[in-house]
Formats: structure tokens, sequence, C-alpha cells
């Protein structure tokens, strides 16, 4: 080894985990845009959070937060998955569905059941390439925690997950904690079903752009609730 590479090696050594960022490309959305995740921290870690900035195009004050959180240092034992965009074709024609016209969050295989207009389901339970795309993400990582931005009610949601984990979250913004009907379909639903154990809620944000100083108050509250969650065995594992 020479002794510059060396020096690298010795660097790399003192990094702390948490400096770790890997973009992956997870697949493409129906008109070939690219769908990626940002992996933030410690891969190691057993604590694994996702959040989502975007699955209606038309909702994604979040995308703002994702960014934010790729800024701000993950802390130590804290695994951090990041998907910025599920819904890159609907979010560039300012779209809640995909280019296919189906509502993404009512195409997840958990009491699914067709439905037209607005909340079109598609023509069966993951018919998508986006929510397939989150879909086999989330049966990999596993995330203990997941949070998916939507706009515009104000408040976070009772999803059906830890409601420990949603009022703690509420509290750390300054949103109320309210319960939505819990719709057929929807991806917070699917991931609190066939995930026992974890939760996954939707955070509706308010309507229009947040500023940065909103933005970073929204990604250190998503690090704050990461720190609180306790270590976990890692006997689970990824699957
Ligand atoms: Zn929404």
């Amino acid at each position: 080894m020479t002794a510059g590479a060396a020096a690298l090696a010795a660097l790399l050594l003192t990094l702390p985990a948490s400096a770790h960022q890997q973009r992956l490309l997870l697949g493409r959305s129906v008109e070939g845009r690219r769908i990626d995740a940002v992996e933030l921290g410690d891969r190691h870690a057993g604590k694994r959070l996702l959040v989502v900035g975007c699955i209606h195009g038309n909702e994604c004050a979040g995308l703002a937060i994702v960014r934010a959180l790729e800024r701000l240092p993950t802390p130590a034992g804290v695994d951090l998955w990041v998907i910025e965009n599920l819904n890159p074709d609907g979010y560039a024609a300012a779209s809640r569905q995909n280019a296919h016209g189906i509502d993404l969050n009512r195409n997840f295989p958990w009491a699914w059941r067709p439905l037209s207009g607005i909340y079109d389901s598609g023509p069966r339970p993951l018919s998508e390439p986006e929510s397939r795309i989150a879909y086999h993400l989330i049966l990999r990582v596993r995330p203990r925690i997941s949070i998916w931005f939507h706009q515009h009610e104000r408040l976070v949601d009772e999803s059906g997950g830890d409601i420990g984990v949603e009022r703690r979250f509420a509290a750390l913004v300054g949103l109320p904690l309210k319960r939505l009907p819990r719709e057929p379909g929807s991806a917070v639903g699917w991931e609190n079903h066939r995930l026992p154990g974890t939760t996954g809620f939707v955070v509706e944000l308010p309507g229009g752009s947040l500023s940065a100083a909103a933005a970073a108050g929204y990604a250190r509250a998503v690090l704050a609730l990461a720190r609180a969650e306790k270590p976990r065995s890692l006997a689970r594992g990824r699957a």
C-alpha cells in the first residue's frame, strides 16, 4: 500500500458511520423517470426508517424535507432510507395520479378494491411500477417507522401503527394527531398489516411550499423521532 493509500484508508476508518450516503436507482416510472432511494447513516444499524417525500404528485412539499434530511447528519445507530419522489410523472404533470391516471396510494395490496375517478386504484393491486418499487424496497428494508408526506390537511394521521410514535411526531412538529379514514389500498395500511410491530403513517403538511426553515424543522423532527426509538435486536434482520 502506498503512503497515500494508507492515509486514505486511515481517513476512511475515522469517518463516522453516519457519514454514509448512498444513492440507488430503484426503478423507473411509467414515463421512464428515475425513482431513487438514498440511504443515509449507518447501514448496519437496527433502527431503520423510511421517509417518502411525495407520492401524490400535486402534494410534494415533502420534497424540501427529504432534501433537508440529506444535508443533516444522521444520528448514530440510525439507518435512514429516503425516497424523494415516488411519483415523478405526477409531479411533472402537477397531478395526484401517476401517468396511467392511477392513485398510487390506492394501489397497495391491503384491502385493495376497484375505485375509479381521482382515486382510481388500478386494474389490480401493484399494477403500477411506482407502487411495486415502494413495495419491494419496504419488504427489503423493513423500516420500523415509515413517514409518508402528503398535503394539505395540516395533521398527523393516526394511521394504524404505534400511536405513540405518531403522537411523538405530531408533538415534535406541532401538528394535531387525527384519524383520517383508513383508505383501501393505501401504502401505510398495507405496511401496518404486512409488517406488524412497525409503524407507517401519513403526515399531511400545510398547503403550498414549505420555507427552508420549516422544511429543516420537519427534517430535525424525523431525526429526533429516530433517536427516540429504542434499539432493537438485529435478529429480525433484512429479508
Ligand atoms: Zn395525498
